[in-house]
């Protein structure tokens, strides 16, 4: 839909999902198996999950990463979308059930990457919101290159408050500044209120902009 949609018709960028039941090999085209140990749930087979990385590996460019999206991944960034959008393209395996088991992550080098920290019922939500973070930064896609450039996380900041017409809605006037036609003090007014904002919402932020 929407952006990534439309870039998806236009061939920007192309997607092609392999069922795992696909791979499996008994009539009941299971997938997942008791947890060793005991406990509850199920996980999902090394020998399955491998044969389809396997598979999707065979069509991937050269230095393509396999990507788990995992609640105990790396928390995914502006920055990680960035370089996934001018790579050569990602294998994202969508977990379910507990998760895979761990050996198939270990012998084939995949990178686990959370969208935050709670837990959803399965990957595929996850590998939406990675693909959208990363298509929409592809040259083209968004249309305004500038809007990109100001947005939050592009540096290191969340990014200031929009307005727009009315001038006055419900006995609140839009800042002044801002009606002013003075760009410097617009772009200083924003780039205040950015800093102002990170610090009360995201300290953590300009900790990390600071060591940059
Ligand atoms: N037992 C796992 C744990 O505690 O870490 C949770 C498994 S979850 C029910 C099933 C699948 O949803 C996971 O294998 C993963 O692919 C996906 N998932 C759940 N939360 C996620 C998150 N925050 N980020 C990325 N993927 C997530």
């Amino acid at each position: 839909l929407s952006l990534a949609g439309k870039a998806l018709s236009e061939g920007t960028w192309a997607l092609s999902t392999l069922d795992i039941r696909d791979f499996a090999t008994d009539k009941h085209r299971s997938v997942d198996d008791t947890p060793a140990g005991g406990g509850a749930g199920m996980v999902m087979r090394a020998d399955i999950a491998a044969a389809a990385i396997d598979a999707a590996r065979e069509d991937a460019a050269p230095g393509t990463p396999t990507i788990y999206l995992s609640p105990r991944g790396t928390p995914l960034t502006q920055s990680r979308a960035h370089a996934l959008a001018q790579g050569p393209g990602a294998i994202l395996l969508c977990g379910r059930f507990e998760g895979l088991d761990q050996r198939v992550l270990e012998a084939r080098d995949v990178e686990e990457i959370s969208i935050g920290d709670y837990v959803l019922s399965g990957g595929e939500l996850a590998a939406q919101v990675l693909i959208d973070a990363a298509v929409r930064l592809l040259p083209g896609v968004a249309g305004n290159e500038v809007s990109l450039a100001e947005e939050s996380f592009a540096s290191g900041l969340l990014e200031y408050p929009h307005y727009t017409k009315p001038r006055e809605w419900e006995g609140h006037a839009i800042p002044e500044v801002l009606l002013s036609g003075d760009h410097e003090k617009i772009a200083k007014w924003r780039r205040d209120q950015a800093e102002s904002l990170t610090r009360a919402r995201r300290p953590d932020l300009l900790d990390k902009s600071q060591k940059r």
